[in-house]
C-alpha cells in the first residue's frame, strides 16, 4: 500500500538558523543507515524529508533502520499522489479500504494540511469533501472527530502525501549538535548504554577500549568492536581506539598495594583518555558508572578516580538501577553481545579485596611509586584505531 516514508524531526532540531545544517546532518544519517537498500531516494518537499525506495517491500525494513536516528520523532509510511483532486480521492478510498480490511476500522477523521496554498480546495473544505466520499462508499464508516479509529492525514505540498500512521521513534537531538565525547567502552552492559544516552542528546561519540592482550583474549576485542558496530546504528560512525594497558597493570602489581589496583588502573585510564580527548578536540569523557554498583563505584572511589583529570567525566547512568540499565541495553540490542563471557583487563587484574573507601592521599602516595607519565607514553604506543 505505502510507497514512501515521511520523516518528522523534533522541534528543537528545527529551531533557528541551524535548521539547514541539522537537516543536512539528518539526511546524511538517513542515507548512511539505509545504504543496504538499493535505489532509494531521500528528498525534501516543502520542509519535510521523505524516503522513497524503488522497491515497495523495503518500506518496513527502512523504517526499522531509520527509527534509530536521534532527532527524528515520528515516521509515517505514506502514499505519494499527484496533486489532482481526482487522483487524491481515488487513493484516499483505496487507503480506507485497505485499513478496513487490515485493521477493521470504522470511525475516521480526515486532517488536511495544505502547505501549498495554491491548491484549489481549502483544508477544511477538502476534509469535508473526502469525508463525504468515504461515507458514500463505505456503509459501515462514520466520522468521529474526537476519538476516531483512524486519522487520515493529507499533506499537500509539491505532491500530495497521504498517511494514517505515526510511528513514535527515539527522539533526542541530532548527533553532532552537542559536542564530542570519548566513551570509555568496555565489553560490559553499562558503557554501551552510557554512549547511547549521551548520543541521544546530540553528542558525537568516539570510543576507547583498554585491553591487556595476551591476558585478555582477541575475542574480547572482537566483542567490543561488535558493540561499537551496534551502537553505530544510533550514534553514526564511531572511531574505536584500543590500548594495551598491560605495562601499567604490571607496574601497579609490582609497586603498589593490591587493594588499590582497580582505583590506580582507573586513574590511568582517565589520564590516558583525557590526553586523547585533548589531542582530538573531544569535550568530555563518558563512562558507564552507576553509583554503588561495584567497589570502584562508591562515592569515595569515584572522587579519587575523578581527581586524576581535569576534563569533565560524564556518567549518564549514575542514578540508575541495574535493571533499568539492562532494559535499555535490551531495547538497543547490545545486551546479548555484552553478556558474552570474554574477559576484559579489569577482571583479570582485579584485587580479591578492593578498597571501597579509598583515601586520596593513600592513593597518591601509592601512585608516586610509579613513573606515571612514562607509563602513559609507553602504553600509548600500542594504540590502534579502528574505523568502519
Ligand atoms: P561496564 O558494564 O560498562 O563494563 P561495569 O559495571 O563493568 O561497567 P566497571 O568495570 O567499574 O563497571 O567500569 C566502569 C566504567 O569504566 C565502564 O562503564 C567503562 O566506561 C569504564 N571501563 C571499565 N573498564 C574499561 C575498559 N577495559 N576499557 C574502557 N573502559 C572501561
Ligand atoms: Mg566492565
Amino acid at each position: 500500500m505505502y510507497n514512501l516514508i515521511a520523516v518528522s524531526m523534533g522541534e528543537i532540531a528545527l529551531k533557528g538558523k541551524n535548521r539547514g545544517y541539522f537537516e543536512k546532518k539528518l539526511t546524511d544519517r538517513i542515507k548512511r543507515n539505509i545504504k543496504e537498500f538499493k535505489n532509494v531516494s531521500v528528498f525534501k518537499d516543502q520542509g519535510k524529508v521523505f524516503i522513497e525506495p524503488a522497491n515497495l517491500e523495503d518500506v518496513d525494513g527502512i523504517i526499522e533502520k531509520v527509527r534509530k536516528i536521534f532527532g527524528i520523532v515520528l515516521l509515517s509510511p505514506c502514499i505519494k499522489v499527484e496533486k489532482s483532486v481526482e487522483a487524491i480521492e481515488k487513493k484516499v478510498l483505496e487507503l480506507f479500504d485497505y485499513l478496513v480490511k487490515n485493521n477493521g476500522i470504522k470511525s475516521f477523521k480526515i486532517q488536511t494540511n495544505r502547505t501549498d496554498k495554491d491548491f484549489e480546495i481549502k483544508s477544511l473544505d477538502f476534509n469535508k469533501k473526502l469525508g463525504g466520499l468515504i461515507l458514500d462508499n463505505f456503509s459501515d464508516a462514520r466520522v468521529d472527530v474526537h476519538n476516531p479509529d483512524v486519522y487520515i492525514y493529507l499533506d499537500i505540498k509539491t505532491d500530495c502525501y497521504i498517511y494514517s500512521e505515526k510511528i513514535k521513534t527515539v527522539g533526542g537531538l541530532p548527533i553532532g549538535t552537542n559536542g564530542k565525547g570519548l566513551l570509555l567502552l568496555s565489553g560490559g552492559i553499562d558503557s554501551p548504554v552510557a554512549g547511547y544516552m549521551m548520543a541521544k542528546r546530540g553528542v558525537e561519540i568516539e570510543a576507547l577500549y583498554f585491553h591487556t592482550y595476551p591476558f585478555s583474549s582477541e575475542r574480547a576485542n572482537e566483542k567490543v568492536k561488535k558493540l561499537r558496530d551496534l551502537l553505530e546504528d544510533y550514534c553514526g560512525k564511531i572511531r574505536l581506539r584500543s590500548i594495551n594497558m598491560l605495562e601499567i597493570h604490571k607496574a601497579i602489581k609490582a609497586n603498589c598495594e593490591e587493594k588499590n589496583t582497580t582505583i590506580l588502573a582507573r586513574r590511568f585510564m582517565m589520564k590516558i583518555a583525557e590526553r586523547i580527548a585533548r589531542e582530538n578536540e573531544i569535550d568530555i569523557l563518558i563512562t558507564g558508572e552507576s553509583l554503588g554498583q561495584v567497589a570502584s563505584q562508591t562515592i569515595e572511589s569515584m572522587c579519587v578516580i575523578e581527581n586524576a583529570v581535569e576534563i569533565p567525566i560524564v556518567k549518564p547512568l549514575i542514578g540508575m538501577d541495574k535493571t533499568e540499565i539492562v532494559k535499555i541495553s535490551k531495547d538497543i540490542e547490545t545486551f546479548e553481545t555484552s553478556i558474552l563471557p570474554y574477559e576484559d583487563c579489569c577482571q583479570i587484574f582485579a584485587p580479591k579485596h578492593p578498597a571501597t573507601k579509598p583515601k586520596l592521599e593513600n592513593i597518591l602516595k601509592d601512585e608516586s611509586n610509579l613513573d606515571v607519565q612514562n607509563l602513559i607514553d609507553v602504553v600509548l604506543q600500542t594504540e590502534e584505531i579502528n574505523y568502519n
